[in-house]
């Protein structure tokens, strides 16, 4: 009996399409070509070039079966233009007497290799030669496992039969963007027609997909504008920040007069503070710009103002940095700073939010911990968070909402601030709730530094150049490899790194810090570094930030292969700060991934965080350099904000046009696009 079978494998291919979306007909129109595959056509083999997928006809010579260190059935394929090598890993014993009897073929697959090696295709597909091509693209969708592009292809079409897709977009909307519409762009990319651009459907950049990409950012924009209006009409403490008492003896603590691009961004953040919502800002600045004692300044002013502060970092590591730091700056005034860590024992824990909750401190630094539940503030003004683009997006919302369980009933300030310059795209696509400061002037007196690559081989001559180097007084950071996920094993290779040297160096003080020494061992290590006490200091990742020690010019970084781009950034700028020209050398170890080839061909390249951060973006992609990859947050479907820049700018302004004039049909157009997707938007 077939019914039962066929009933059961319907039901299951309905389930697998509704577990990517597919549900409603609308759902099945929107569920866009991921790509086409072109079969319209035959290839010859002297037009042809990498990652191209092709059909080619001709015929196969010098079939054999290769026994290497793995077996191989290999060919060449001829036509009247040239030859190409085919390779197969996986084959059928049968299937090289087949070729050998074949005669002219059709082959298809995608094109590897270079011109100066010669092309080849692994397991191409092969046919018989001369049978008739289809005459327009053939979509391939997104799937999942067990769904065939068959049963999807169908399901698409039917539904498109029966789907009335309405246009969300005024008549004067599409005109001025020369927009074509959608009920017709929605056919044109499922069923291409013959005479149509196929370079251009399959480059995304026909009129079809331009329109399905401008209504996806238009939805974007539409929520990220209402999401500010929503947040105008909280409350927030509106602060009097007349009395600058604090702030004038912080700043005399920090001992060294701000730049201009410090003063100007202090002032941006103070018109906010004094309004009667809360501010999202966003604080943006190279490494080493200076963003902390910005942070501190304000802190100043907002407890002056009345209120309690809390300084959230997303590691234990940063955090406590920032301790240090504000412990310093505010030791004459006094504000006592609070410490709080999920690290801390339970007593001192308890302790410490007792202090929070009554009020009594006025300044917290700490981790994640600050927003856990039971954490109560009693008068909480300002939120700073560094590093925000690090923590997940549910963090991000709860922060967000923290004001909520305060005792009194308004949201804080919030203030974030990135060393990762977040690329203009990105700010105004993702984060276009946001209002950003830059500052755009690192503090006098910084040096370029040069990077340089240095494959692991060459460590003797690395460290004779070093020996040489500190013994003309020069002193180095030596960071060790990050070990993922494992801080135990960091610290076991920093360990065994100091050792190493020590006996490869015996002439030279070396140096040890890692996360697990105490902040009294800490900065005992550091102040003996500092005085030059010690030449090489080996680090784990501790000294990433906030370290400041001018006379170190030289940064060595194992295994930087292992590192994120951002990060070696971050650890490259640890130096360049004093008088003497700066290297930083990146030792890495063969064999590099593509990934990390880029990354440290990027370092090589540019000092310039900007830069950095714009190709960390395109070799991530916005959801990871955002840190949202972990959370599953689906984002743009069909837009690249890298690419399709003209498309965000039109988006953006038929956003303010369509909220101004249209604000019925602009919700409309959200909720078809955003699926239960505003949560993040709001965050
Ligand atoms: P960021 O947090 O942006 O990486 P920091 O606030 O940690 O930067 O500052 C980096 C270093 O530059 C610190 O050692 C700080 O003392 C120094 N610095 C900051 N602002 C100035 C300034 N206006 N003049 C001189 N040095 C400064
Ligand atoms: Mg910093």
């Amino acid at each position: 009996m077939t019914t039962p079978k066929k009933n059961a494998s319907n039901a299951s291919s309905k389930e697998k399409m509704a577990t990517l979306g597919l549900i409603s007909d609308f759902d099945f129109a929107l569920h866009l070509p991921l790509r086409y595959e072109d079969e319209t056509r035959l290839y010859k083999v002297n037009e042809v070039y990498p990652g191209q997928v092709v059909q080619l006809e001709g015929v196969v010579e010098n079939i054999h079966v290769n026994f290497g260190h793995r077996k191989q059935l290999t060919a060449t394929f001829k036509d009247d233009t040239g030859k190409i090598a085919l390779r197969w890993i996986h084959y059928y014993p049968s299937q090289k007497a087949q070729l050998e009897k074949a005669g002219l073929i059709r082959i298809r697959g995608e094109i590897r290799g270079s011109s100066m090696w010669g092309y080849e295709i692994i397991h191409p597909k092969v046919s018989k030669a001369g049978q008739s091509l289809p005459q327009t693209l053939t979509p391939v969708y997104p799937s999942t496992d067990g769904l065939t592009q068959i049963t999807l292809r169908k399901a698409i079409t039917e539904a498109l039969t029966r789907v009335k897709v309405h246009d969300s977009l005024p008549e004067s909307i599409q005109q001025k963007y020369h927009l074509p519409s959608l009920s017709e762009s929605i056919h044109t990319l499922h069923h291409p027609r013959v005479d149509m651009d196929t370079q251009a459907l399959m480059d995304k950049t026909h009129p079809a997909w331009e329109r399905v990409k401008f209504d996806e950012l238009l939805a974007q924009q539409i929520a990220l504008h209402l999401a500010r209006e929503a947040r105008v009409q909280l409350q927030a403490p509106q602060m009097v920040l007349q009395d600058t008492h604090l702030f004038d003896q912080v700043l005399a603590a920090f001992g060294l007069s701000l730049t201009k691009a410090q003063q100007r961004v202090l002032t941006e953040i103070q018109v906010d503070l004094q309004r009667s919502y809360p501010m999202h800002r966003l604080l943006q600045g190279d490494v080493g710009s200076g963003k902390t004692i910005v942070a501190a300044l304000t802190a100043a002013l907002v407890i002056q103002a009345g209120y309690q502060v809390a300084i959230m970092a997303p590691t234990e590591i940063l955090a406590e940095q920032h301790f240090i730091k504000m412990q310093k700056w505010f030791a004459q005034t006094d504000i006592e700073v609070v410490w709080l860590s999920g690290s801390l024992k339970v007593k001192e824990k308890r302790e410490t939010i007792q202090k929070i909750v009554s009020g009594q401190a006025r300044l917290v630094v700490g981790t994640q911990a600050l927003i856990q539940k039971g954490v109560v503030f009693q008068r909480l003004g300002l939120m700073i968070v560094d590093e925000q683009h690090r923590f997940g997006v549910i963090q991000r919302l709860s922060l967000s909402k923290k004001g909520e369980t305060q005792t009194h009933d308004s949201i804080p300030h919030q203030l974030s601030m990135s060393a990762t310059p977040i690329p203009r795209t990105l700010a105004m696509s993702y984060l276009a709730d946001l209002d950003v400061s830059v500052i755009d002037e690192l503090p006098p007196g910084r040096q370029a530094i040069m990077t340089k690559l240095m494959v692991d081989e060459r460590r003797d001559d690395l460290l004779k150049h070093l020996r040489i180097e500190c013994q003309q007084g020069k002193q180095a950071y030596w960071v060790c490899p990050l070990v993922e996920e494992s801080e135990a094993l960091q610290l076991q290779t920093a360990v065994d790194t100091y050792q190493y040297l020590q006996t490869a160096l015996p002439d030279l003080r070396i140096g040890l810090v890692h996360g697990r020494l105490s902040p009294v061992e800490k900065a005992q290590v550091m102040q003996d570094f500092v005085q030059h006490h010690i030449d090489i200091l080996v680090a784990t990742t501790v000294i990433e930030v906030g370290v400041d020690i001018p006379n170190a010019s030289i940064m060595v970084i194992e295994h930087a292969e292992r590192f994120g781009l951002a990060q070696l950034h971050q650890l490259r700028g640890r130096v360049g700060r004093g008088q003497a020209a700066s290297i930083c050398i990146l030792l890495y170890q063969n064999p590099l991934s593509q990934q990390a080839k880029l990354r440290l061909k990027a370092l090589h390249e540019t000092n310039d965080g900007f830069e950095i951060a714009k190709r960390d973006l395109e070799q991530r992609g916005p959801g990871e350099f955002l840190g949202l990859r972990q959370s599953g947050e689906q984002m743009l479907r069909f837009a690249d904000i890298e690419v399709d820049t003209d498309v965000l700018e039109n988006a953006r302004e038929a956003a303010a046009i369509m909220l101004k004039e249209y604000p019925q049909a602009a919700e409309a157009h959200m909720k078809r696009w955003i699926k239960g997707r505003e949560d993040y938007l709001r965050s």
